[in-house]
């Protein structure tokens, strides 16, 4: 495609996508195709010779977008928001358009530079102090898996050892709360620790890490030997939003000599509204932050902060430095790919670079408040409407609920709930998300798409009262 044809193109997707954000609210938020229908409707060799793009075009607006979930429609509450703000999304047109790769400074010095003072503006916005050096990951998970390397490599410093892997000494032990986020247990298999190594413990009556259930753990696992390396404590868990306590944690992780890992995936963003900083007191006394923009912030996938107090620590563990990437600016500046797993990476940087500068913080808090007050809504509806119950504390943006009938339990119930839930999505009011809480289903309102108004969530209530007849 030459520069023209781009041009005529661009214009007509731009204007795509501007007309598909104001058209979104009437789609269904959850696609309705089945199975192997976009795969039946486009054949299944490459093309040999070039088609003309206005057939693509149109096969994006006839297999594609059927076949799409929406969420960024504002009645999207399943999973978590992952907002898209429209000035990311033009950050992320001219991030391709470059299509330049930041291996080191010198592969393009604004990306790097771009990525240091957003991720700097961000630990402002967040309220953290200036010992915080961050660099933008792709996921939470990637992010994670940093963390527990750098834990792991603290402990053992198996990776400068000839023997690496092979290494044998009393086994390290991970440590997290039966509430945290799968991928915890992903990177902890991943970073070698072994599953018989990580520790779910039990959480309390709210959710949230036992530090005494943590403190037995860590005993037992002392006297038998194995040597206790990391902790992985959660602001906002993904079923419940629920919220470890971080000092008490601290404590424990700096008695044990532990690695603690703060995981705000998903919540760490509401820390940009100062009355909510309490939720995770104690974060200081942490080694290193996760907090997705990509999620409730509005900077599109894939943007997620990973924040570090000892950056010399994370180079040591990531990088291998060979001459074909050293330059002459390599003493003054950041070479970020010692930093994370991958060399090459994206200009991820200017999509918090637009959303920071378009919006404006006072916005972003205000969205935050605007979110926290429907969620709140909502919850006060559930608490009042019999059978109707809340099933967990709702600190932040999450409303978890069941309909209960009275007479249903156990499997019953758990059909019930699975089948009201699918009625909506089935309907294509609204997306929800089912999971399992203590033993059976519960719902998930996961209230915070940019473009949720309270109309929205009494569009949801209404639909969540009809379905149970
Ligand atoms: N941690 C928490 C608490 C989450 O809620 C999520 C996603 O929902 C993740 C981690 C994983 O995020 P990512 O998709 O960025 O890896």
């Amino acid at each position: 495609m030459k520069p023209d044809e781009f041009r005529r193109w661009g214009h007509a997707l731009i204007d795509w996508v501007a007309d598909y954000r104001e058209r979104v609210s009437d789609l269904p938020v959850v696609s309705q195709v089945g199975p192997g229908t976009v795969t039946g409707a486009v054949p299944a060799e490459p093309p040999e010779q070039p088609e003309d793009f206005a057939d693509v075009v149109r096969d994006l607006d006839e297999i594609v977008l059927p076949a799409m979930t929406h969420w960024n429609h504002p009645r999207h509450f399943a999973y978590f928001p992952a907002n898209a703000s429209l000035s990311s999304v033009l950050a992320d047109v001219v991030s391709t358009g470059f299509g330049s790769i930041g291996a080191n400074w010198l592969a393009s010095p604004a990306l790097t530079e771009l990525e240091e003072v957003t991720c700097d503006w961000m630990r402002q916005l967040l309220g953290l102090s200036d010992s915080w050096r961050g660099v933008i990951q792709d996921t939470a998970s990637t992010s994670t898996l940093v963390a527990l390397l750098s834990a792991r490599e603290r402990t053992l410093g198996l990776g400068q050892q000839a023997s690496g892997l092979q290494h044998r000494e009393g086994p390290l032990i991970v440590y997290c709360s039966d509430q945290s986020h799968s991928s915890v247990l992903k990177a902890a298999l991943i970073a070698g620790f072994g599953r018989d190594h990580v520790r779910q413990v039990a959480s309390d009556d709210r959710f949230a890490l036992d530090v005494d259930a943590l403190r037995r753990e860590i005993e037992k696992d002392v006297a038998a030997g194995a040597r206790p390396c990391a902790l992985v404590v959660t602001t906002g868990t993904t079923s419940t939003t629920a919220i470890d306590p971080v000092d008490l944690a601290a404590a424990v992780a700096e008695e044990h000599g532990l690695w603690l890992h703060v995981d705000g995936a998903m919540a760490g963003t509401a820390m940009i509204v100062p009355r909510l900083r309490s939720l995770w007191y104690g974060v200081e006394r942490a080694d290193s932050i996760v907090v997705n923009a990509h999620k409730w912030l509005g900077a599109a996938f894939d943007c997620s902060l990973y924040y570090v107090r000892d950056p010399d620590h994370l180079v040591r563990v990531m990088s291998t430095d060979p001459s074909y990437l050293q330059t002459e600016a390599d003493a003054e500046t950041t070479n970020y790919r010692d930093w994370g797993i991958p060399l090459g990476r994206r200009f991820r940087a200017l999509k918090l670079w637009f959303l920071l500068r378009s919006e404006g913080a006072v916005a972003l808090r205000r969205r935050i408040e605007r979110d926290l007050g429907n969620a709140r809504w909502l919850a006060d509806q559930v608490d009042a409407a019999e059978p109707w119950r809340r099933l967990a504390p709702v600190p932040l943006q999450t409303v978890c609920v069941r309909h209960e009938p009275p007479g249903l339990s156990g499997d019953a119930l758990d059909e019930h709930t699975l089948r009201w839930v699918a009625s909506i999505e089935r309907s294509g009011v609204a997306s929800l998300t089912t999971a399992r809480i203590e033993g059976r289903w519960m719902v998930r309102v996961s209230v915070g798409a940019e473009a949720t108004e309270r109309g929205d969530v009494e569009a949801l209530w209404q639909a969540m009262r009809a379905s149970v007849g």
